[in-house]
């Protein structure tokens, strides 16, 4: 196989999603649909659920969101009493049906479909040496790697194949697998995506985020652990502490934007009550005269909250959003992109007229949404002055285990002083929250990867993978 040129990739490389999977329920792949709707803000392309009978394994999956892909006709092709789900967010490029999750196969040992939250960081080499051996791959999502790594080995049990394909890979997994009577669970060793355990009416409930238990009605029992693997068949739940413990690398970006703000993650931490905090800090570091504090909907809400209780300063909704657009941020194309913050945010004007106005986000990535937003509270909204202020450090390095973020060049802190980045989105001040700020509002601050606020990245990238690297840092 050919070494991928510039600009070309093996593998669509941005990866967040959300799974959810069900053992020892009637109504499994009703509860995981459920599931997956309450984990429907980890990935809006597509999704799919795959269920057994104990027999057979059966797989619907589409393009979509699951309220429209799951109809009650759908939903009843998927008979069984166990089942995985998966909510696929892919950019450009790795747009279609063959990549949405879970994936099904068939080898010597049965039926395998997987569902997988995060990104491998080695996909591609082993990818190239599999294809070698003569492997035929159907999608290009990095993690149908596991399964013809897991075919390719030799223990006795399937479980023993898993775990010895997963001592190959490298990177970021919240993995499901679903066999005939079996379903399967593991965190990879940093623990850098959130994968969480719960019952319901006797059964066991496993999801990203426990926002997912809550419409089940399930109670959350505890965190698969960095590196277990937990099977769960007609013997019951046993937890096999399958890769070497690592340090620890969980994702700060999903405190501070990309779960949900009702979940409880990374061993029970509320997402809110932490981008409360966040706010709090950021007011504590970046004090400004005002008369009004606005969140940008939804992503600075709860920062906002801790902001304004902080500074003292009044909270309002001086920005309004509709709530029937995507997220800008899928849109592929810049010129779209522009148009997507006006088609999603408008600004209440008998708030914001004539008033000094301080905005809290989480994160500016490229730069575009903050100076529409800016440049609409000022001309739409008639604000006389606007202080940025966002919850989270400036974002200088892409994500290589699973959150989408553009390539370096393109993420404007990279390049750009906090002074230059405040004169393009033409704020009247801008202030970012500092490393020791977001620090000290999580326990254990030294259990988690900053990579994209410190360009120090936890899990390196192996041997030609400094090529790929190259390849997104360019
Ligand atoms: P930008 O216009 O590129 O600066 O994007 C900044 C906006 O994107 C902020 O309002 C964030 O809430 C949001 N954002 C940050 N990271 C992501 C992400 N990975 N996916 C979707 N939206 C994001």
């Amino acid at each position: 196989m050919k070494s991928p040129a510039a600009g070309e990739a093996f593998f669509d490389i941005h990866e967040e999603c959300g799974i959810c999977g069900v053992y020892g329920h009637p109504e499994a792949p009703n509860l995981t649909y459920l599931g997956l709707h309450a984990l429907q803000h980890r990935g809006q392309e597509g999704g799919g659920i795959c269920s057994s009978d104990g027999k057979t394994l059966y797989l619907e999956k589409s393009m979509g969101l699951v309220a429209e892909i799951f109809t009650d006709k759908r939903l009843k092709r998927l008979p069984g009493y166990l089942s995985i789900g998966h909510n696929r967010y892919s950019t450009a490029g790795g747009s279609s049906l063959k990549n949405v999750q879970p994936l099904l196969a068939r080898f010597a040992m049965g039926s395998v479909a997987i569902a997988h939250n995060g990104n491998l960081v080695n996909a591609g080499e082993l990818r190239e040496k599999l294809e070698n051996e003569g492997a035929i791959f159907q999608s290009n999502a990095d993690s149908e790697v596991i399964i013809h790594l897991t075919a390719h080995k030799k223990g006795d049990s399937f479980k023993e194949r898993l775990i010895q394909a997963l001592q190959e890979v490298a990177g970021a997994y919240s993995l499901l697998v679903l066999r005939e009577k079996e379903l399967i669970a593991v965190r990879d060793p940093w623990g850098v995506r959130p994968l969480s355990l719960g019952r319901f009416d006797g059964a066991f409930v496993i999801a990203s985020e426990t926002c997912a238990f809550d419409l089940i009605g399930a109670e959350y029992i505890r965190d698969i652990e960095p590196g277990e693997m937990v099977v769960i068949n007609e013997e019951g739940l046993s937890s096999i502490p399958a890769l070497n413990s690592r340090k620890r690398a969980f994702c700060i970006f999903e405190f501070i934007y990309f779960a949900r703000p009702d979940s409880y993650i990374f061993g029970g931490i509320n997402v809110n009550a932490v981008r409360k905090d966040l706010g709090r800090q950021l007011a504590r570091e970046a004090p400004v005269e005002a008369d009004l504090v606005i969140p940008v909907p939804d992503s600075g809400m709860p920062a906002a909250l801790g902001y304004a209780e902080e500074s003292g300063i009044p909270f309002d909704l001086g920005l309004i959003r509709n709530h029937y657009v995507g997220r800008t941020f899928i849109e592929p194309k810049q010129s779209i992109r522009h148009f997507g913050v006006k088609i999603k945010l408008n600004p209440v004007r008998e708030i914001l007229r004539n008033r000094r106005v301080v905005v809290v986000d989480d994160s500016i990535v490229r730069g575009t949404t903050s100076k529409k937003i800016v440049k609409m509270l000022r001309e739409l909204g008639g604000a006389r002055e606007i202080h940025m202020r966002i919850s989270s450090p400036r974002t200088i390095g892409p994500c290589f285990y699973g959150i989408d973020t553009p390539t370096r060049k393109e993420l404007i802190a990279s390049s750009h002083m906090v002074e230059e980045i405040r004169k393009y989105i033409t704020a009247e001040s801008l202030s970012y929250l500092s490393i020791e700020g977001i620090r000290a509002c999580v326990p254990n601050p030294d259990d988690y990867c900053y990579a994209c606020f410190t360009n120090e990245y936890p899990i390196s990238f192996p041997g030609e993978h400094l090529q790929q690297l190259d390849l997104f840092l360019a």
